[in-house]
């Protein structure tokens, strides 16, 4: 199968049921991340289109799965994500039992991209969802964004720590230094989410 074109990503659908999914079928890449650690930033950097990741901040929507499609097999899942102490527990309920559905359930789900702000790694909500993508077999590939806020040196710090960590589960977890921001990391970005997307199986 052809490597897919990022920039011919369409909006698809918006949902907050796990039932209102398209047909399960083709292939999913699904990504996600704490408020503010840069999702959107990352989705306009990977499809250079703006008006996408303008539609999950779209009130109303922001506590759903927005689906974009790159072409008739291949879509990609922008996941609702939080992240403030403050948010209320049936918007923490309703997001869990959300996910869960969708990363249990989800046949054509072939990997998660997961970002972090590089200055904040590892927060509880990573480690969550490190831990569901754990129990249900699924890769992922974190991108540590917002990588110009940093040193080098800082940043190889951080590199080390995250891997360590991630050498805990038992499933594939690639690490990569990202900017949304300054295009840092886009390519090896893209040959990730090609490898996913081309893997026929
Ligand atoms: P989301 O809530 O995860 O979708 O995050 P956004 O994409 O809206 O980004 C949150 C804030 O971080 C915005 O002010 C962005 O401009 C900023 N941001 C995102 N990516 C980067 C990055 O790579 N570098 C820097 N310096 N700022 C970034």
């Amino acid at each position: 199968m052809t490597k897919p074109n990022y920039q011919k990503a369409e909006f698809l659908l918006s949902v907050a049921k796990s039932n209102q999914l398209p047909l399960d079928q083709g292939m999913e890449i699904a990504i996600v991340g704490r408020s503010n650690a840069g999702k959107s930033s990352v989705l306009n950097q990977l499809t250079q289109n703006k008006s996408l990741a303008r539609v999950s901040k779209t009130p109303g929507r922001t506590q759903h799965i927005n689906l974009f499609q790159l072409d008739t097999q291949r879509r990609i899942a922008d996941l609702p994500g939080y992240g403030y102490a403050k948010v209320p527990p049936e918007m923490k309920h309703h997001w869990q039992a959300l996910m869960d559905e969708y990363l249990r359930n989800r046949d054509c789900l072939r990997g998660l991209v997961l970002v972090m702000d590089i200055r904040h790694p590892l927060k509880e909500f990573d480690k969550q969802f490190l831990t569901w993508c754990n129990q249900c077999n699924l890769p992922v590939h974190i991108l540590l964004n917002k990588s110009d806020k940093l040193s080098n040196n800082a940043i190889k710090q951080t590199e080390r720590l995250v891997n360590e960590h991630v050498a805990t589960y038992g499933i594939p977890i690639t690490v990569q230094v990202f900017s949304a921001l300054k295009g840092i990391g886009t390519k090896e970005f893209q040959i990730q989410l090609d490898k996913w997307f081309t893997n026929e199986d």
